[in-house]
This record gives C-alpha cells, sequence and structure tokens, in this order.
C-alpha cells in the first residue's frame, strides 16, 4: 500500500507551489472518506493564511459558446502578462454536457502544457453542492500554492450560475451575437449576476452582428436595478479564435479589481461568501451523515413505499425520519 502523506507533507509540498502535492491535496478534499475528509479540513484551516490573494474569476455561458477556446486564448495571455493561472469547473458530472468538460485537455493543450497554469477538471460524483464544496476548497489550495488567478468555469444552465457566483470576484458571462433575438436564450437572473458580458466570435463576417449585440446588451442591462458593488457591467466583444479584444477583457477585469479593493466591497464580498460556504458546509455535512446512517437507510427503504403509494405524508415520514437521526446521535 501507499504510503498516506501527512498534513506536514500536503501543507509543505502545497506552499511551495508543488504541483503533484498540489494535484493529491485536492484529491484529499475531494475525498468522501471520513479519514481523508479530516484530514483535509486540518489541511485547509493550515493553509488559510496563505490563502485570498487572487482574483476568482467565473466564467458561464452556453455551451458551443466558446469557454473553452476562451479559457485557453485568454489564460494564454494571463500567462504572457506572467500570472500563474489555475482553471476549474463547477459542474456535477452527471449534468455536464459534451463540448465543455475541462477534463478534455485537449482543447487547453497550450495551457495544460504551460508550467505557470494548473487545469482541474469538475469532481466527479458530487450534486452541485457537494461540488461546490470541494471547488471552494481547490481555489483556496490553488491560492495557497501561489496561483493568482482563478478561472471557475461552469456551464451556462440550470443551476450552477449562482453556485459559481458566490465563489468569485468577478462573473463573466460569454454570449453570441444572433439574428437580433440574442437576448431571447439568456436567463434574465444570469444577465443579472454578471460583472461583464463578452460577445465571443466577434470577427470577420460576425462583426457588424456582434456590434449590434453589444447595444442590445447594453440597452437591456441599463434596465436592471444597480449591482452591489455599484459597478456598471461593460458590453465587450472578443474573438477567442483571433484573440481581438481579449486584452480589455483583462484590463476590464483589473479595473474592477482595483475599484472594488478601493472600496472596500472585495473584501466585503469575500465576508459574505464565507458565510454562505460554512452554510453550505453544514447541509452538505449533515446530510451526508443522515444518508449514511444505518437506521436511517432501513427506516428509509421500509417507509418510502408507503409515501409513495400516497399512504403517509412526505412531510410525516421526513419529520419522524430526523427525529430518529437526532434522538440517536446524542
Ligand atoms: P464551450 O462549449 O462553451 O466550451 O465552447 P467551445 O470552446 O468548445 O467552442 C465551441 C466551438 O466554437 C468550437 O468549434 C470553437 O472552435 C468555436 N469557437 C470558440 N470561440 C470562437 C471564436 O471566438 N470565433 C470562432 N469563429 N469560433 C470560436
Amino acid at each position: 500500500m501507499k504510503k498516506r502523506l501527512s498534513l506536514e507533507d500536503y501543507k509543505s509540498g502545497v506552499l511551495n507551489g508543488n504541483r503533484v502535492r498540489l494535484s493529491q491535496a485536492i484529491t484529499l478534499v475531494e475525498s468522501r472518506l471520513e479519514q481523508d475528509s479530516k484530514l483535509a479540513s486540518e489541511l485547509v484551516q493550515e493553509i488559510l493564511p496563505h490563502t485570498g490573494k487572487s482574483i476568482r474569476i467565473g466564467i458561464t455561458g452556453v455551451p458551443g459558446v466558446g469557454k473553452s477556446t476562451f479559457i485557453e486564448s485568454f489564460g494564454n495571455l494571463l500567462l504572457e502578462k506572467g500570472k500563474r493561472l489555475a482553471v476549474l469547473a463547477v459542474d456535477p458530472s452527471s449534468q455536464k454536457s459534451k463540448g465543455s468538460i475541462l477534463g478534455d485537455k485537449t482543447r487547453m493543450e497550450k495551457l495544460a502544457a504551460d508550467k505557470k497554469a494548473f487545469i482541474r477538471p469538475s469532481p466527479a460524483g458530487f450534486t452541485l453542492g457537494g461540488v461546490a464544496a470541494k471547488t471552494r476548497e481547490t481555489i483556496l489550495l490553488c491560492e495557497a500554492a501561489g496561483f493568482d488567478v482563478i478561472l471557475v468555469e461552469t456551464v451556462g444552465v440550470g443551476q450552477s450560475e449562482t453556485t459559481v457566483k458566490s465563489m468569485v470576484d468577478f462573473f463573466l458571462l460569454l454570449v453570441l451575437a444572433g439574428a437580433g433575438d440574442e437576448l431571447q436564450g439568456i436567463k434574465k437572473g444570469i444577465m443579472e449576476m454578471a460583472d461583464g458580458i463578452v460577445i465571443n466570435k466577434a470577427e470577420a463576417d460576425n462583426m457588424s452582428a456582434a456590434k449590434r449585440a453589444k447595444v442590445n446588451y447594453q440597452n437591456a442591462l441599463h434596465l436592471f436595478p444597480k449591482t452591489e458593488s455599484g459597478w456598471i457591467p461593460p458590453v465587450l466583444t472578443a474573438s477567442s479564435i483571433t484573440k481581438a479584444g481579449l486584452e480589455d477583457i483583462w484590463n476590464m477585469i483589473s479595473e474592477y479589481e482595483a475599484i472594488t479593493v478601493e472600496s472596500g466591497f472585495k473584501e466585503e464580498n469575500r465576508s459574505q461568501q464565507r458565510i454562505k460556504w460554512l452554510e453550505e458546509n453544514l447541509q452538505f455535512l449533515l446530510s451526508n451523515r443522515f444518508f449514511q446512517n444505518s437506521m436511517i437507510k432501513k427506516k428509509l427503504l421500509e417507509e418510502k413505499p408507503k409515501v409513495q403509494s400516497g399512504e403517509k405524508s412526505p412531510l410525516a415520514l421526513a419529520r419522524e425520519l430526523i427525529e430518529i437521526f437526532f434522538d440517536n446521535s446524542k
């Protein structure tokens, strides 16, 4: 059997920026084994003083909008600027649609090969809540390892945007120019969360449509209430293939960073996120314990058919199970 690494092994490896150790530490954080989970939380506590010094950027957009391509191009621009970049994903594997898998490293070949970049796909086999909890810890580990820009990708469908929004400083929405109907497919809620919108594939024949889309998005954004930070989300155009506009995107994010550091919003936002993180962890740990409890498993198996048939109320059974769980864990 392989020798188990000690807390000190993980800690010194991560703090020295050792990529193999960082990967192992993330695997530890993602483990479902109780002994790993305990060690993982000790590790995260230990490295905490070395975290926080990055810009955390969330990236979303529907499949096909060009997220992987954008991350490859934009990521390489950041590396040229001397940044150290970590790319993470927040999507439960079961929901992951084809074409957005960060594990598909072929589409991020250059990034994946660069020592200053670190790419980690979404942890497999968790629900969204679980993935989120692991990704937050992974962000901290990456920061402790010296990465100063963290990109968190998510597919632009469903609930995962809210989750990513709650773990980043800047939330970037990628969209495409359409034939005048570009706003229809994007949920209002997602636009409202965005700190910046980028119309991707803005090049050649597509340029004039992209410019029209830009005006449409700007008009639409005016109708939204002011963002919490007071920042007015810009709408930019870019091409992940020609790389036009990528520099402007970095300038926008840097400006946001400077303004929100100065105003105190960045720290305030992160404080709120930490509380949310606590609440999510509580929910995650509680439900894990609950569903792994043998008495609960047994009772659930026995009683479920009654709920299914309509003989017993779901609320009554839920309350009964909760009573059993807490009575027996005193
Ligand atoms: P994802 O599903 O959002 O990750 O999208 P991908 O990065 O896989 O891109 C989907 C398709 O759009 C691929 O064929 C890319 O080559 C293409 N693509 C991405 N960005 C651009 C761009 O800026 N211009 C053009 N012309 N094609 C792009």
